[in-house]
């Protein structure tokens, strides 16, 4: 399987504070790679750091074999990158259908907008239901999969999901999981943040775990041995 994102001893973070130290990890194409670790971490930094939308002070990234490090998040979108933040971030004062037109927004995906907003309302149905409905009344789960929605708009050889099951109820996210797993199955590659350990691996191909800043395992989800993952999660100094 080919490498579709490489990256290579990472170091990143905020003015005084450092917060990604030496990461390296990889998403292969057509995968689910999962991004797992306690609170404050640095996944979602690590995310930021993907997309362009904070500087890399040292290390690499490449994508599709092209170095990406410091591009512009706007180049990176264009390439074929896509991240769904955590939050949200939807435009509640726009309709439903502004909120996924708005994802189109690249010149590679405007001519195809309206096949792609097909696209995206027979991944998720509600939202046609919804489409002229503003944002602001959609419900938690409905904004995600808005959000979700939204990256689908562009054409994403990469898709990027920081914890989508965020103030979702259990019933919600396992609905979220199978729409990652039906992304997969299309072929496309996936990175997942989640703190929801059990529902995120059984979707996972492969596992990483950062804490610290750091990769502190990283294997095929089928060799993960779940009370070792569990020690490092909950490990006091690691
Ligand atoms: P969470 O699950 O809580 O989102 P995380 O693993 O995604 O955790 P990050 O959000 O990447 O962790 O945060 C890592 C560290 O960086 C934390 O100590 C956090 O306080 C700090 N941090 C995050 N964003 C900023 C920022 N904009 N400015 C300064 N420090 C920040």
């Amino acid at each position: 399987m080919a490498k579709l994102l490489e990256i290579d001893k990472v170091r990143a973070g905020y003015d005084a504070i450092n917060v990604l130290w030496d990461i390296s990890l990889t998403a292969e194409e057509g995968k689910l790679t999962c991004i797992l670790g306690p609170n404050g971490g640095g996944k979602t930094t690590l995310m930021r750091a993907i997309m362009g939308l904070i500087p890399l002070r040292q290390g690499a990234i490449r994508f599709g074999g092209k170095d990406i490090s410091n591009v512009p998040t706007w180049n990176l979108v264009a390439d074929g990158l896509t991240m769904i933040p955590e939050g949200r971030m939807i435009f509640r004062d726009m309709t439903v259908e502004d909120n996924l037109l708005i994802g189109g927004f690249t010149r590679r995906c405007r001519a195809n907008a309206r096949a792609n907003l097909e696209m995206a309302y027979s991944t998720f149905p509600r939202l046609k239901e919804r489409r002229h409905q503003l944002a602001s009344s959609l419900s938690g789960g409905e904004a995600q999969m808005l959000a979700m929605g939204r990256g689908l708009m562009e054409e994403p050889k990469l898709i990027l999901v920081d914890e989508p099951s965020l103030g979702l109820s259990p019933l919600l996210t396992d609905e979220v999981m199978a729409i990652l797993e039906q992304l997969k199955a299309q072929g496309r590659t996936i990175i997942l943040v989640e703190q929801n350990t059990h529902k995120a691996l059984k979707i996972a191909d492969h596992v990483y775990l950062v804490r610290g800043g750091k990769v502190v395992l990283s294997e095929r989800k089928e060799d993960v041995d779940m009370d070792r993952l569990h020690d490092l999660y909950f490990a006091r100094d690691v």
